[in-house]
C-alpha cells in the first residue's frame, strides 16, 4: 500500500492499493460527524463494487443511500447533477453527511461538483475505479459536468477529504477502458518524467500497477501543491487536452477522453516538430508508445472542424489559447498562442 498526501486548501491523502474498497466505512466516520452517506456510481460500475462499499458503510453505522445513472459521458449533465441534487434534499442529508463517488472520471467529476454546491459543499470521498481516474481525476479537486456547449464547463474547485484507489478494481476494466487511463499515463511521462516514459517502453505495468499510479499521483500532486486553482504550472496536465477536446467534440463525444489527449499529444507533438519547438525524434517515440499501449495517434477530422470546436474550449481567454507544447522527449512547456495562430498548429499537427 502507498500513501500520498496532497498539502492543498484541504490536505487529504491518496492510498492505493488492494481491498481498499472494505475500509471505506472506516475512513468515512474518520471524516464525518452524520450517520448518512450517498454513494454515486454509475450503472457499470454498480453491480460490480456498490454492495461492498454499502457494507463496508453499514458495518461502521451509516444509513446508505445509493444514487445510480447510466454509464457514460453523455450523462455528465446538468440533468443528473440535478436528480442528484434533488436525490440527496429528499434524503435529507445535512453537512454533517457525505458523499461517495465510486467509478471513473465520470461519476467522480459530476458526483464531486454535487458534493461542492449541495447545502454549499458537504463530505466527500473519491473510490476511482478506471486508470484514468486513480492517475488523474480523483485527485487535484477539479470537479465539473458538461453543457451542450462543451465540456466541463460548470464546475467548482473541491478537494476531497480522501482518495481510496483500490487497485483490484483495475481488474474488471475492459482493455480499452484501461487504455485510455494509458493517455494519461504517458502525458505524466511527457510533461516531465523521463524516466517514467523509459519505463513504459521496456516494462508492462498492468500486471502491477500500484507503482506507476502512485508516481502519477505523486507528480499531480506536485503540481496541485504548486498551483491549486490551476492558474499556471498546473495547465502542463493539459498536455493533448486542448486539441484533445476539439477531436472529443467533433466526434460529439464518442471518442472517449484518453483517446482524444493520445490523439492531442500526437498532433500538438508533430506541430511542435514542425514549428522548430520540439526535436523530430520525439514524434516517432511518442507514437510508437501510444501503439504499445492501444491508443490511436490519428484523427479523420479536417482541420477546419477541429479548429471550431477547440475555440469553444475553455483554455480560450480573450484573443489567446493556452497550449502545452513537448519541447523534448519528457519535457513540455506552457504556452499562450494567439487564436490567429490556432489554426496553423492543427494544420502542421495533421500533416498538411
Ligand atoms: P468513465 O467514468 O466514463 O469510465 C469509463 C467506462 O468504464 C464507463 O463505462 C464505466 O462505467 C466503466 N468502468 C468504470 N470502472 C470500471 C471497472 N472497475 N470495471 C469495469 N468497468 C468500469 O471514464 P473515465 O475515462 O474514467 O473518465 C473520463 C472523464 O474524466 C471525462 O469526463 C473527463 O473529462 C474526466 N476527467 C477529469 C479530470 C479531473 O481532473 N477532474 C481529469 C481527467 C479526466
Amino acid at each position: 500500500m502507498t500513501t500520498v498526501t496532497v498539502r492543498a486548501s484541504r490536505p487529504y491523502e491518496v492510498t492505493i492499493g488492494r481491498g481498499l474498497l472494505d475500509t471505506v466505512g472506516r475512513q468515512a466516520a474518520g471524516q464525518w460527524k452524520g450517520r448518512s452517506a450517498a454513494v454515486v456510481s454509475d450503472s457499470t460500475v454498480a453491480p460490480l463494487y456498490l454492495n461492498r462499499v454499502k457494507d463496508s458503510l453499514e458495518r461502521a453505522g451509516f444509513r446508505v443511500h445509493s444514487f445510480v445513472f447510466p454509464a457514460g459521458e453523455d450523462q455528465k449533465n446538468g440533468g443528473t447533477y440535478l436528480k442528484l441534487l434533488e436525490f440527496l434534499a429528499a434524503r435529507r442529508l445535512t453537512r454533517a453527511d457525505g458523499l461517495i463517488a465510486l467509478g471513473g472520471g465520470v461519476v467522480g467529476d459530476l458526483a464531486g461538483f454535487a458534493a461542492a454546491t449541495f447545502l454549499r459543499g458537504i463530505g466527500f470521498l473519491q473510490l476511482p475505479t478506471t486508470l484514468l481516474a486513480a492517475v488523474d481525476s480523483s485527485v487535484g479537486g477539479k470537479t465539473a459536468i458538461d453543457l451542450t456547449n462543451g465540456k466541463n464547463l460548470a464546475g467548482a474547485f473541491y478537494q476531497p477529504q480522501a482518495v481510496l484507489c483500490d487497485l483490484d478494481t483495475l481488474d474488471t476494466l475492459p482493455a480499452e477502458v484501461f487504455a485510455d487511463g494509458c493517455a494519461e499515463v504517458i502525458k505524466y511521462g511527457m510533461i516531465g518524467d523521463p524516466a517514467l516514459l523509459a519505463r513504459l517502453e521496456t516494462v508492462d505495468f498492468r500486471a502491477d500497477p500500484e507503482e506507476l499510479v502512485a508516481r502519477c499521483v505523486a507528480q499531480k500532486r506536485d503540481l496541485v501543491e504548486q498551483d491549486e486553482f490551476d492558474t499556471g504550472a498546473r495547465q502542463l496536465l493539459n498536455l493533448g487536452h486542448t486539441l484533445g477536446h476539439g477531436v472529443e467534440a467533433c466526434s460529439g463525444y464518442t471518442v472517449s477522453h484518453g483517446r482524444a489527449v493520445a490523439i492531442g499529444m500526437t498532433l500538438v507533438t508533430r506541430a511542435a516538430v514542425a514549428f522548430g519547438r520540439c526535436p523530430a525524434e520525439v514524434l516517432p517515440r511518442l507514437r510508437r508508445l501510444l501503439e504499445r499501449y492501444g491508443l490511436p495517434d490519428a484523427t479523420a477530422y479536417s482541420a477546419q472542424a477541429l479548429y471550431e470546436k477547440t475555440l469553444s474550449d475553455k483554455k480560450r481567454s480573450g484573443d489567446t489559447i493556452s497550449l502545452v507544447v513537448p519541447i523534448a522527449w519528457g519535457a513540455s512547456q506552457l504556452v499562450r498562442i494567439p487564436v490567429s495562430e490556432l489554426p496553423a498548429w492543427i494544420e502542421r499537427g495533421l500533416g498538411l
